[in-house]
């Protein structure tokens, strides 16, 4: 894990206010694990959490939704243009412990960690994909899984409602899943009356990214842990 500067390939806006960036990048990366992103003219001060969206070759890709200052000047960056990486951080998706059948669902900008690890399970995972209207990144997802079905609020794509309406709970060993609290929770009770594994990549504000602050404790069984350094995938089960 360290810092450095990552040269951009591409930061492009992919739907309202979704972005996709890739940056020169070559190191292991386990699914479910972020960097700390800053630009490097200093115009914010710390850096913002991003999770890891793919991995190539030679490369790194990132999906982000621009939320207020540190988003909106990471999404000015051009090709060739640098930005400060510090990385890869936290613990991610254990593969070891993803058997069975499995259900990765993913909320709004919750989907991106999880086409990494979608890239990993090909056909063990069938992927749920929910969205308030507009869909991106589904074709991605679409390459590797067993299956993958869209949700959209309105209806406009895919299936209509909220994505959890669409999951037979009961078909899977391990549910793995990203995305607005509301929808963690309903997941989290419905694996627990299915007695399904279930993991979850939690968000938490953080300012330093390695445990330090201690700004983004998470409350779990087993005392307070730091969504950065122990997290941010937890087994649901330890989550109180
Ligand atoms: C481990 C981790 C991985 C993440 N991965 C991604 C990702 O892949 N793609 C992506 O788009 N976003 C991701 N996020 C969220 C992202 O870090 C925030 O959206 C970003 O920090 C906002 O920075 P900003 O300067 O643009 O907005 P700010 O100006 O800092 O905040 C804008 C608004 O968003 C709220 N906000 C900011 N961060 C958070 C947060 N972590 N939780 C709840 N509310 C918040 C603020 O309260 C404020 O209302 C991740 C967060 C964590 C902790």
């Amino acid at each position: 894990m360290k810092v450095q500067k990552g040269i951009i390939i591409e930061n492009k806006c992919i739907s309202d206010n979704i972005y996709k960036l890739s940056v020169e990048y070559q190191g292991k990366i386990i699914p479910g694990q972020f960097f700390m992103l800053k630009t490097l003219d200093n115009s914010f001060l710390l850096p913002r959490p991003i999770s890891v969206n793919d991995v190539n070759e030679k490369s790194i890709n990132f999906l982000y939704r621009i939320e207020g200052i540190g988003t909106t000047k990471i999404s000015t960056l051009k090709k060739n243009d640098k930005l400060q990486l510090f990385g890869p951080l936290g613990n991610g998706f254990e593969e070891d412990k993803l058997n069975g059948q499995i259900a990765v669902i993913g909320g709004g900008i919750g989907i991106a960690p999880l086409l990494y690890l979608t890239k990993i399970l090909g056909k063990k995972a069938d992927v749920y994909l929910g969205y308030k209207e507009k869909v991106y990144i589904d074709d991605e997802f679409k390459k590797y899984a067993n299956s993958t079905t869209i949700v959209t609020e309105d209806g406009s794509i895919g299936e209509k409602g909220f994505v959890t309406d669409y999951v037979d709970f009961c078909k899977y060993d391990t549910v793995v899943t990203c995305g607005p609290e509301i929808m963690m929770n309903k997941i989290v009770d419905k694996c627990k009356e299915n007695k399904v594994k279930c993991y979850v990549s939690l968000e938490r504000r953080m300012a330093c990214g390695m445990g330090v602050c201690l700004g983004c404790t998470v409350e779990t069984i087993y005392g307070n842990k730091k969504a950065c350094k122990d997290g941010p995938v937890f087994s649901s089960e330890e989550i109180i």
